[in-house]
């Protein structure tokens, strides 16, 4: 207990200092929302992985989570976060917003503070459970889990002001398009694994506007559940 509790006290000490330097890297990549920079301090990276890993918390890469998935690297969580949020230059508190690919939960923990309700599905059972369990724990209480294929959205919670897509697909599911509301925007990697890019579709009244945000590298998108 002894030893659990002084190894669990130095990933604190380092992680301030880490942590920092984490934040000031992303700045200097175009992170510029200070919420989101904020959200990116605060949300305990070291406890959504295993504690092997948990001295490399807080640096900006991705990592092995298990299943052959992982937990996203810190800048495409927080430039996803302020794709979505951030509107003309303005941050928006969202309604609803349906998140797909929840792996260990750390997208959804920082998102959950800029969304009234967000809707989490994983295909992965055993990551879903984990992930509710988790994120129950930390006291995230505006999140809804299910175990079950994203290609079909969440039609029961339909329309989301707010889709954000953690694995990708070839091309863009035309459902997650007709699930989105007025005014509501997609954040979502799409291509093979030699190229993806992550991309942003807004729904206005009458028309999809697309933006490319930068080159990414998820996992892919797969149908059904694991
Ligand atoms: N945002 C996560 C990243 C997880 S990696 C985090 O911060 O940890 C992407 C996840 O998408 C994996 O857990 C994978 O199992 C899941 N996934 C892939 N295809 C899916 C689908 N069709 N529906 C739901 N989840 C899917």
């Amino acid at each position: 207990m002894v030893g659990s509790t002084h190894s669990l006290r130095g990933i604190g000490m380092t992680s301030a200092r880490t942590r920092e330097r984490l934040i000031e890297r992303l700045s200097n990549h175009g992170i510029s929302d200070p919420e989101v920079l904020d959200r990116i301090r605060n949300v305990p990276r070291h406890l959504f992985i295993d504690e092997a890993l948990a001295s490399r918390a807080y640096e900006d890469s991705s990592l092995p989570i298990g299943k052959g998935q992982t937990i996203s690297q810190p800048f495409v969580v927080a430039l996803m976060t302020q794709a979505l949020i951030v509107r003309d230059g303005k941050r928006i508190q969202l309604e609803k917003v349906l998140e797909i690919g929840t792996g260990c939960g750390y997208q959804t923990a920082v998102l959950s503070s800029f969304v009234r309700r967000i809707f989490s599905i994983e295909r992965h059972g055993g990551l879903a459970k984990s992930a509710r369990a988790r994120l129950n724990e930390l006291g995230y209480h505006n999140i809804r889990f299910r175990h079950g294929d994203g290609m079909k959205g969440w039609p029961g919670q339909a329309p989301f002001d707010g889709i954000l897509v953690a694995a990708a697909p070839a091309e863009i599911p035309q459902i997650l398009l007709d699930q989105l509301a007025p005014g509501g925007r997609l954040v979502i990697p799409v291509g093979g694994s030699a190229s993806q890019q992550l991309i942003s579709i807004t729904r206005t009244d009458s028309e999809f506007v697309r933006e490319v945000l930068c080159d990414v590298s998820f996992v892919p998108m797969l149908g059904g559940t694991g």
